[in-house]
């Protein structure tokens, strides 16, 4: 018998398949227009055949409220994205057989696919960042046994993850007021995670040639509304400012060419 969780799933699956499969071809789209231009039928059909040619890897958090495909209204195809507890990419180490999953997703799109763009999509209330300041940034109200290596409760893997976080808390909290670290932390571990992209070689040369481009952005839960990490400044910015760069740069010696990815 299936759980009620179960069901729901199953039955967003029918929608699915009511909505993109059982309709005549290019009958509707996925925003519901007769034009077929975004069917995901065909479209699916398409990749199946061609293999996948995704023009941008998204890293970001699990948290089930900051979606980059729904942040960005993407269609089957557009991006590779690959999720962890707080949108962590560590810094290379070389291959020493451990288990990167984020490394390979990363080497995947980058080497093999050769996307044109990375963004490392933060976001607020971020739950992996909230364990990273547990664990390191000495709140008095934290309890640093539960993150603790644990293997029989599994709490071990979110305390041995957000080791990745120690440089970012410790320099949130010297900067910053406790009431404002959370929210600081988040931007920060996206810059961080920005600034050991550039530490795997494969990026780095890509980046210096100019077909790679890596950037930074935060989505609030709150309000839904996306901020994007200025390389010149470090600071995060409404969408518009790149959109009038883009805009400025008319269009041609934006290098490298990718398409910016699209914000509310
Ligand atoms: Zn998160």
């Amino acid at each position: 018998m299936p759980s009620d969780a179960m069901r729901d799933l199953i039955a967003g699956y029918r929608a699915f398949r009511a909505a993109h499969f059982d309709a005549p071809e290019g009958a509707r789209g996925a925003s519901g227009d007769a034009s077929g231009a975004r069917c995901i039928r065909s479209t699916l059909r398409e990749l199946s055949e061609r293999g996948q040619n995704p023009r941008a890897l998204v890293v970001a958090c699990c948290d089930s409220r900051a979606d980059p495909a729904i942040v960005f209204d993407t269609a089957p195809g557009d991006v590779f994205v690959v999720r962890n507890v707080a949108n962590l990419v560590p810094p290379y180490t070389g291959v020493d057989f451990g288990h990167h999953g984020t490394c390979a997703a990363v080497e995947y799109s980058v080497a093999h696919l050769e996307v044109p763009l990375i963004v490392v999509m933060g976001h607020t209330q971020c739950g992996g960042a909230a364990a990273g300041l547990r664990k390191y940034g000495g709140d008095p109200n934290g309890d640093p046994a539960v993150f603790a290596a644990n293997e029989a409760t599994g709490e071990g893997f979110i305390g041995s993850w957000v080791a990745l976080t120690k440089t970012s808390v410790c320099a949130v909290c010297e900067k910053y007021d406790p009431d404002i670290r959370a929210r600081m932390l988040e931007h920060e571990l996206v810059r961080n995670s920005v600034r050991n992209l550039a530490t795997f070689p494969f990026v780095r040369e890509r980046m210096d040639k100019g077909t790679l481009e890596v950037i930074g952005a935060v989505f609030n839960v709150f309000d839904g509304t996306l901020k994007i990490l200025d390389a010149e400044t470090g600071e995060f910015v409404a969408p518009q400012k790149f959109e009038d760069d883009a805009a400025a740069a008319g269009g041609d010696d934006v290098a490298p060419d990718a398409k910016r990815a699209k914000a509310a």
